[in-house]
């Protein structure tokens, strides 16, 4: 059940926090500033498969660490999207849970059709100019994270 972020090595160079069970990273291929992936260290698939550590893993980190990125990216209040793809016709690539956290503002590229977020999910096509290296380096100073 090797997949991409089982095996962490492709993830390591966007992590700018982690917990015991979790990994808080910026995807390498954002659709928008700010797109932000939450991921299990286990391999587990479904949400459903998440235990009693994990949950209480998670809502820590829904406490603390996810209103602090968030601020990093909504100047005008926190707004975003959560989507999760779970299943063989949800349009998952990696097998593998991952939540996807997507910051929304005023001025953002989907203020036309705010929907279209989640279809660009499956595109991959990032609709402005921030650099993934730059905003991994910002995250690792709010978070003083530091790589091993
Ligand atoms: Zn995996």
């Amino acid at each position: 059940m090797e997949d991409v972020f089982c095996s962490r090595e492709e993830l390591l160079p966007t992590v700018f926090y982690e917990t015991e069970r979790f990994m808080f990273v910026y995807d390498k291929y954002p659709i928008i500033t700010g797109h932000m992936l939450i991921i299990p260290k286990r391999h587990i698939e479904d949400m459903i498969e998440l235990d009693a550590s994990e949950w209480k893993d998670l809502e820590q980190l829904k406490n603390s660490a996810l209103p602090k990125a968030l601020g990093r990216y909504c100047k005008d209040g926190i707004s975003y999207n959560v989507a999760i793809q779970i299943g063989e016709h949800s349009g998952r690539e990696i097998n593998h849970l991952h939540i996807h956290i997507l910051p929304r503002t005023a001025e953002d590229s989907f203020k036309e059709d705010s929907q279209q977020v989640y279809m660009n999910i499956a595109n991959r096509k990032l609709r402005d100019g921030s650099s993934v290296a730059e905003e991994v380096k910002e995250l690792r100073k709010l978070f003083k994270y530091r790589p091993e």
